[in-house]
């Protein structure tokens, strides 16, 4: 057993690096324990916010240390990782992505005891939503190699290190399946639909669940929640983006997973309570947290 109190909420992924969550760390975290959180797991997309990302940890681990806070009761770990949307920047050469991966190598052998995972990385083919893609002047082709290289290559070090990944896929499930089999680790933002669920389920991933899963429109969404076993799901906020149905439109906070996690109870029928309890223990396994 481990020496978390289970009951507590955990936000699986956010980015508390980004500015509307950075500038105010303090009260966001302060809002985070006040909710019942006790473990956020901080996800970087690129080598600088990876970086940043496990900053933000170690400082916060030294002020809770320092000053007795509040805060005491919340743990933050981090993940360290190149996101797909960064796959332009690494259009043809397979050595700077090398580079980079050599970097969130030292990165986490530094910091071994903080960096609990790779990611978040992966696939993400709604290109019109991505400025660096549309004016790369790649044809699709293009566009869609240059995410599977990076992507490959996060699969090669995440089993180097015997680590979870942390899987980033929009409208990219067909050419996201066959990876599936080749890491441990989290379909982040999950968004399959339930043909697609079928497969996922054929896998050891777990699937983690973020605030679309109480937008109004997304049945479809909760037909998929309801097929999957609760052993295997995972609750998130994606802070500061994609804040749940009472505060759409405004910068997400990992405070608002209560949001997430309630929801996720109505689906399945049972407490709240037992999400929190089933989806921390799943986290502090996946991660291997404290072992
Ligand atoms: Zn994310």
């Amino acid at each position: 057993m481990n020496s978390y109190t289970v009951h507590k909420l955990t936000d699986s992924h956010a980015h508390l690096y980004f500015d509307k969550l950075r500038d105010q760390l303090d009260l966001v975290l302060e809002n985070a324990v006040a909710n019942g959180l006790g473990i956020i797991i901080n996800v970087g997309v690129d080598v600088e916010t990876s970086k940043e990302a496990v900053r933000q940890t170690i400082d916060f681990r030294l002020r809770g240390n320092d000053k007795e806070s509040g805060n005491n009761s919340l743990k933050i770990y981090s993940t360290i990782g190149i996101h797909p949307h960064e796959g332009v920047n690494y259009p043809t050469k397979e050595s700077e992505i090398q580079n980079d991966l050599e970097a969130l190598k030292d990165l986490y052998l530094n910091n071994q005891s903080l960096v609990v995972g790779i990611g978040e990385c992966g696939l993400d083919f709604f290109f019109e939503h991505n400025a660096g893609f549309v004016e790369s002047g790649l044809i699709v082709e293009e566009k869609k190699k240059s995410q599977m290289r990076l992507f490959e290559a996060q699969i090669v070090l995440v089993n180097e290190l015997q680590l979870p990944l942390i899987v980033h896929c929009r409208d990219a499930w067909t050419e996201m399946l066959p990876y599936l089999n080749q890491f441990n680790g989290v379909l982040h933002c999950y968004s399959g639909n339930t043909k697609i669920t079928k497969q996922v389920l054929e896998t050891n991933l777990y699937i983690s669940f973020a605030g679309n899963i109480t937008y109004p429109k997304n049945d479809w969404l909760r037909e998929s929640l309801k097929m999957i076993p609760l052993e295997r799901v995972l609750i998130e906020t994606d802070s500061p983006f994609l804040a749940p149905q009472s505060k759409r439109g405004q910068p997400n906070e990992p405070a608002n997973i209560r949001e997430v996690a309630e929801r996720v109870a109505q689906v399945k029928g049972i407490s709240v309570e037992e999400v929190a309890r089933q989806t921390t223990q799943n986290v502090i396994k996946v991660f291997n947290l404290n072992a």
